[in-house]
Formats: C-alpha cells, sequence, structure tokens
C-alpha cells in the first residue's frame, strides 16, 4: 500500500487518519469475508478489489482526471449513472459505512443525526475518503431531511457541490419536477466536462449501466436455489462494490462468478445446508464497510437471500429503455426508470412493501428482517406499518434499529437468535 502515500498525500488526505482506517477496514474484511466457508474462487476478483479500494482504484480515478474525464461521486440512487458515462464521466458512490471520526463530525452536525450522514462529515473531516478528495462534483439530493440540510454544510467543504431536487410523492407533477431536475444535472454535466451529450453517447451509458444491473439481477435469481449457492455477506459486498468499480469490468467479474454459481447449483452445492433458514434483508442501505447485521444472522445459522435496499434490489432492479431515438426520448426513458424507486422518502410508498411481500415468496424466505439505521426517520416510521401488514400475512418480522458501533451486537445477535427460533417453530 506504501506505493500509494504520494498519491493520498496529493489528494490531501490526512495519512495517519487514513492508515488507520485501512487497518480497521482491513482486520474487519479478514474477519468477516475471509474466515467464511466455501466461498465461490469467483469471491477473489471482490476480494482484490477491496483490497485495492483505495489503491489501485484511486489511481485509476486520478489517471482517467490527467486524460481530462472527470470523477462524480454521489450519495444516492436516485443520481443517474447513465448521464455521467454519457460526459465519459466516472461515478463513485460517496456513503460511508463506518463510526470514524463522529467526533469530528458533531462538531458540524448534530448527534442525532442517521450514521450514514454522520460518517460522511467523519470522512470528511478526517480528510480519510479518497473518492471524495478526488470528485470533481459532489451531487447531493434533497431525500430525507437530514442530508438535505447538512448538504448545506458540507458545500464549504467540497470541490463543487451540486443538489438534485427530487419529488417526495409520486404524482404527474412529481415526475415532471425530476425530469426537470436531470435536465438540469446534464447540463451540469456537460458543463463541467466540457463534453456534449448526444444520442450515442447517451446509448451507450444506458447500455452499460443496465449490463451492470443485469449482472447483479442474474446473481440475484441464482440466490433463490436452496442451498444458497453464495452467502449474504458475499453478495451484499458484489452489491457495495457496484458503487465503485469500473462498471465494465465489474459486469464482466459478475457475470463470471454467477457462471460459477450456476455449476454450483446445478450440483446442489452451496455455502450453508440446504434447508438453513432463508431471511430477507429490508430498509436501510449498508455501505461499505458496514457488514455488522448481515455477519450476526449469517453467523447465528441463518442466510441472507435478498436485499430490499438501495445497495441490493431497490437499486438495481428496474432497467432503463434504451430504444429511444433522441437524447430527450432517452431522458424521458431515465426518468421512467428512477421516479419507480421506492425509498420511504416517498409518501405514499406501497409498492416497497408489495416488493417486501414479492421478495419473501420468490426466495421461499422463511422471514424479514427489517433493518433501520438510528434516527432515520423515513425508514423508522415506517418500518411499523411494515411489519404489521407482513406479520398480518403470516409473513415474521425482526425489527431492528442500530448504528455502526459494535456495541449492541450481543443484543442483536440474541434477538436474532429468538427470531431463528420462532421461525423453527412456525
Ligand atoms: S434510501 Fe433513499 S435516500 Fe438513501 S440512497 Fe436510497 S433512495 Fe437515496
Ligand atoms: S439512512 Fe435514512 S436518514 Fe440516513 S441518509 Fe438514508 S434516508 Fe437519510
Amino acid at each position: 500500500m506504501s506505493d500509494y502515500t504520494q498519491m493520498w498525500s496529493d489528494l490531501g488526505l490526512d495519512l495517519a487518519g487514513h492508515d488507520a482506517l485501512l487497518s480497521v477496514l482491513g482486520g474487519a474484511y479478514q474477519d468477516i469475508f475471509l474466515s467464511q466457508k466455501n466461498r465461490p474462487e469467483g469471491m477473489e476478483y471482490f476480494d482484490f478489489v477491496m483490497s485495492e479500494v483505495h489503491g489501485l482504484r484511486i489511481k485509476e480515478l486520478m489517471e482517467a482526471r490527467d486524460q481530462g474525464r472527470i470523477v462524480v461521486g454521489s450519495y444516492c440512487v436516485f443520481v443517474p449513472e447513465e448521464l455521467v458515462l454519457a460526459v465519459d464521466g466516472i461515478s463513485v458512490g460517496l456513503c460511508a459505512g463506518a463510526e470514524f471520526n463522529f467526533e469530528g463530525a458533531e462538531e458540524v452536525v448534530p448527534r442525532n443525526l442517521c450514521p450514514l450522514i454522520k460518517s460522511a462529515f467523519g470522512f470528511k473531516r478526517g480528510l480519510v475518503c479518497p473518492y471524495l478528495e478526488a470528485s470533481d462534483i459532489v451531487v447531493g439530493e434533497n431525500t430525507c431531511d437530514g442530508k438535505k440540510k447538512s448538504y448545506e454544510i458540507l458545500a464549504p467543504m467540497v470541490n463543487d457541490l451540486y443538489v438534485v431536487d427530487l419529488p417526495q410523492m409520486k404524482s404527474d407533477s412529481g415526475k415532471k419536477l425530476l425530469r426537470e431536475e436531470y435536465r438540469a444535472f446534464m447540463a451540469k454535466l456537460e458543463d463541467k466536462s466540457a463534453r456534449q451529450i448526444t444520442l450515442d453517447s447517451l446509448k451507450k451509458g444506458i447500455a452499460v449501466t443496465n449490463a451492470k444491473r443485469q449482472a447483479v439481477k442474474r446473481l440475484a435469481e441464482l440466490r433463490k436455489a436452496d442451498p444458497a449457492p453464495i452467502s449474504g455477506l458475499d453478495a451484499l459486498l458484489v452489491n457495495q462494490i457496484f458503487f465503485y468499480d469500473d462498471p465494465v469490468r465489474f459486469t464482466a467479474s459478475v457475470n463470471a462468478l454467477c457462471d460459477e454459481l450456476e455449476e454450483r447449483v446445478k450440483k446442489g452445492e452451496g455455502v450453508f445446508p440446504k434447508g438453513t433458514p432463508r431471511l430477507v434483508i429490508s430498509g436501510c442501505p449498508m455501505a461499505v464497510p458496514n457488514w455488522k447485521v448481515p455477519f450476526i444472522v449469517e453467523s447465528s445459522g441463518a442466510v441472507i437471500v435478498g436485499e430490499e435496499s438501495c445497495v441490493g434490489e431497490r437499486g438495481t432492479r428496474w432497467l432503463t429503455a434504451g430504444d429511444g431515438t433522441s437524447v430527450e426520448e432517452l431522458l424521458d426513458a431515465i426518468t421512467e426508470r428512477y421516479f419507480n424507486i421506492d425509498c420511504a422518502v416517498f409518501t405514499p410508498n406501497p409498492s416497497r412493501l408489495q416488493h417486501i411481500e414479492e421478495m419473501f415468496g420468490s426466495y421461499n424466505a422463511r422471514g424479514i428482517v427489517h433493518y433501520s439505521l438510528q434516527f432515520c426517520h423515513p425508514y423508522i416510521v415506517e418500518s411499523g406499518p411494515v411489519e404489521n401488514d407482513l406479520e398480518g400475512s403470516g409473513i415474521p418480522v425482526l425489527r431492528l434499529e442500530t448504528d455502526y458501533s459494535q456495541e449492541d451486537t450481543g443484543q442483536i445477535k440474541t434477538r436474532v437468535e429468538a427470531f431463528l427460533e420462532r421461525i423453527h417453530k412456525e
């Protein structure tokens, strides 16, 4: 890793803090991922990506910038990668999943804020995230109140913060607003990159993004087998790397992994024995290195077979129609695609509940773990009605609310074990 010290220094990172972060990340990765049994060989690529997540990948971003390409960092799946690729830009996810420098974060944002937002500020103020420091534009969005107001505080700390206004209701006027916002975002990207979005460049952006989504959808299909051919932890990792890696290389690597998993399914091989209780996890996104709950679940005798999450199916289940014959038609298609996303910031939000029910059935699950980050009002408020509805339909639900600390690990494990006992009895 020391080969990269000059690069991190050029990016303005705090080298001591950055070392500390990498050491925590490396230790957790070793304990959680590399200790798993029966991992598919195709995971070696993703292990390599993780080992180079602050190294080789950042070097690639810096080389791309030297060639005149822009890096666009974002915090939400409402930011269309298709548009970034259409100006030959590189899209990177900036969501942070570690309790790092919360003291520094709490000097500028309230303590009672969701850990995902606090982590983003902890990373920024500690100068430890090379993706954030390498971003030419940081894209925010008006989703939850916490993020919306936090961008006002983040703006003076980053290169160029651009906020997309998002609708809160699935109405005609909401869709119109989204289209106008995407049109303005296109103009911003064109201006920043000094490149024009053309029919061809946008079609290419759509094709690359769709291929990436199709690969993770293929992975999701394979997880329907019993025994599950891959752990929920490894599948989550693939879904997390979705936001960082080169999209074409990522797509090829996921497809190679799926080829191997197909063979496993044919032979009836899996990571856990056939009949292991299968759970779907639903709720807030899990950004790297937030692996706490999946690790607890999978070390308690269950397997996670699907994620109803933005780092999961909520972020990837829709494709963008790429057959339009003008940039305007393609922009319509992009708007249609993203307007489907059933984030809890929308009111009402019935399609999310419907999707959880569908996932429960199609993955042959035995229960749902509803996962909320502390102080995330949209998902915590929605979790009550979601639990009532699902339980009313005979679907067992375990409702968890947690943060990024390890303090509640024992308590969560006890609750997960009690939930599994309940499932075994039903
Ligand atoms: S949960 Fe909502 S706000 Fe968060 S990434 Fe997903 S769509 Fe964006
Ligand atoms: S987890 Fe909830 S509170 Fe946190 S950023 Fe996402 S929607 Fe907002």
